[in-house]
Formats: C-alpha cells, sequence, structure tokens
C-alpha cells in the first residue's frame, strides 16, 4: 500500500480520529503530519523502502511503502529490487528475515528493544538438543519453524512457515513427524488440520495467550450476528469460538468481502486500527491486546533511523544463508 499523498495535520487529524483516541488531537496530528514529511522526503534522498507490519502504530502506516502480515512482508523484502536501503517497521526476528532475504542491502531496524517474547522462548541450542533426540525416535522428523524465530533458528530448521501457510508447509513435507517451533498455540491448530504428528515446543506469543475465550464470549453474546475472526496464535478453546481462523491479513481480505458489517477481531490491536481505518463502513469490536514490542517502533524513531542509517541488523554469513534456504523453501511451498 503506498500512501505517498500529501498529508498535513488536519488531513492526518480527519483520518485517526475514525480510532476515536484522545491522543490524536489537533496539535499532535500537526506534529505528526510534519513527521510523516520529512521522512516522505528523507526515504526519497536515502533511496529507501519501509515495510510495515499490521500492527503498527495508526500513524506509521501512513510512511508505508507497504503494509501486511509476516508472509506478505517476506515475499515483498525478497522482490524488493529499487531501494538500497530497508527499514522495517516490526520487531527484530522481522527485520532479520528481510536482511537474509536481502543480504546485498541495508536493514535497518528504528529500535532495538522491538523484541518478541514468542522468539525468545526457542534458542539455537535448545533446538539442537531437541531435534537430536526426536531423531533418535523419528527418523523422519523436519523442523518446522514459525518465521517468528530468530535467524540462527530458521538457519536450524527445514522450513519455516508463517500463520498464513502453516498447515500448507506442513501438508506438503515427504515427513510424518513433524518439531514444530515455537508457538505451541499454533502448533496445536496446525495439529487440528492434519493427520501428521505435530510435536510442539512450548512458546507463546503473551499477547495472544492472554485473550480468553469468556472475553470473546462476552461480545459474542452482546453483539448478535457478530463474526468473530481469531489469529492461530490464540488458545484453542479461543479459536473453537471463531467463525474464520486467519491470519492478520486475511482477515483484512475477509472483513473486506463478507457481506457481514460487524466483526470483533482477535488479535493485536494494531490490526482493528488498520481495518478501522480502511473499511470506515464497517463495525470492528476489540478482543484485542497491545503488543508493547511493536509499539517501541515510532515515527521519531522512524525519522532518526533514516537520518542516522541506525540500527543495522547484521548476520554472519551462515546463518543468513541457513535462514534464506529455510525461508525460500516456504515461499516455494506457499502460494
Ligand atoms: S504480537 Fe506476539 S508474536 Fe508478535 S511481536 Fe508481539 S509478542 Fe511477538
Amino acid at each position: 500500500m503506498e500512501t505517498e499523498s500529501p498529508v498535513n495535520g488536519a488531513e492526518l487529524y480527519d483520518k485517526l480520529n475514525v480510532l476515536e483516541r484522545d491522543e490524536y488531537d489537533a496539535a499532535t496530528c500537526d506534529r505528526l503530519a510534519a513527521t510523516i514529511g520529512e521522512i516522505r522526503r528523507l526515504k526519497r534522498e536515502r533511496r529507501a523502502v519501509i515495510l510495515v507490519h499490521n500492527y503498527q502504530r495508526p500513524e506509521i502506516f501512513e510512511v508505508a511503502d507497504f503494509i501486511g502480515d509476516s508472509l506478505e512482508l517476506s515475499r515483498k523484502a525478497q522482490q524488493v529490487s529499487d531501494a538500497d536501503i530497508i527499514v522495517f517497521c516490526g520487531v527484530h526476528f522481522m527485520a532479520e528475515t528481510a536482511k537474509a532475504l536481502n543480504p546485498q542491502r541495508t536493514v535497518l531496524l528504528p529500535d532495538l528493544r522491538a523484541g518478541c517474547s514468542l522468539a525468545d522462548s526457542v534458542t539455537a541450542e535448545a533446538l539442537a538438543e531437541r531435534k537430536d533426540e526426536l531423531l533418535k525416535l523419528y527418523p523422519d522428523l523436519q523442523v518446522v519453524s514459525y518465521v517468528n524465530c530468530t535467524a540462527e533458528v530458521k538457519a536450524l530448521s527445514d522450513v519455516c512457515c508463517t500463520s498464513a501457510n502453516a498447515v500448507q508447509v506442513v501438508e506438503a513435507l515427504d515427513s510424518e513427524h513433524v518439531l514444530f517451533v515455537p508457538d505451541q498455540n499454533l502448533a496445536n491448530y496446525v495439529q487440528s488440520q492434519t493427520a501428521k504428528q505435530i510435536i510442539s515446543w512450548d512458546g507463546n506469543c503473551y499477547v495472544h495467550h492472554q485473550i480468553t475465550a469468556a472475553e470473546v464470549e462476552k461480545v459474542k453474546h452482546g453483539v448478535p450476528g457478530i463474526k468473530v475472526l481469531a489469529h492461530p496464535e490464540c488458545r484453542a478453546d479461543v479459536l473453537a469460538l471463531a467463525d474464520a481462523v486467519l491470519s492478520t491479513s486475511a482477515m483484512v481480505a475477509y472483513a473486506q468481502k463478507s457481506a457481514a458489517d460487524k466483526f470483533l477481531v482477535v488479535t493485536e490491536c494494531g490490526l482493528s486500527d488498520r481495518l478501522l481505518m480502511e473499511i470506515p463502513n464497517k463495525h470492528f469490536y476489540k478482543a484485542c491486546k497491545l503488543c508493547h514490542y511493536m509499539k517501541m517502533i515510532t515515527l521519531d524513531g522512524v525519522l532518526d533511523s533514516l537520518r542516522h542509517l541506525r540500527y543495522e541488523i547484521e548476520l554472519t554469513e551462515e546463518t543468513a544463508a541457513g535462514a534464506r534456504r529455510a525461508l525460500e523453501k516456504m515461499l516455494s511451498i506457499a502460494v
């Protein structure tokens, strides 16, 4: 999504006002609009492209060359052809993915504190140990790593997957036994969709794992006819209440095409912001939680990142090559 139209404070105020948040008052929107203008100018000067995850702050969407989920951004990172620099507005493992797929380009993450509880739940050392143990029991075992993990973990995996293609990737493997890392809820969801044996890691995304079935049920009963869209990183009892289990970008497509006009979006709150701004004629209720890692990225941080070319993501050649192999295998399988 290219958003190069001029933005002034008043236009931005009107746009962000659909979110009904006090933080976006007229003075703040004036300041944000000035920063957006400067980022756009510098982006052209630096020959940079800005990739933005669906969970980012709404004002960050205004400087995006492309907004999407992990799979879309992975593909976009691979297709970037006319930029010297990629500024990644997301979390650290996503910027590593962009670097692995674009080793010749400078990849910048505006704030190094933008980590991920899920990626932190598996280290390469622990994975290597577990894989060795399991290979003794299941010689055909293959490791599938959800892209929400470090480049080192990806490099030890047979193939990566995203929430959008996890089932498809597992089904495409010539193995009946799969060690699935690091998200236990996504692993459980994949297990519910395949006859293969999924051995799950015990990690979780703290954002999705804290959403309860009781919260979802309350809204469902209070708003008759509402469609519940849930992310597969949620617990199984939450997914059981969903009309559709979807990745974030699939939620956007579903809400756009559906005849329904009321949705409960069960994922990180940034996606609800995107839906409210892009589909203003439908109603989006929230059972969402904020990811404090994603919110580390600010417009000021993006501006400083472009000004000072910081913080550069670096990978060893071996790690980059291993991660790229697992990511490219995924991209060759996923539609
Ligand atoms: S939403 Fe969850 S998986 Fe995504 S970055 Fe935040 S903690 Fe990690």
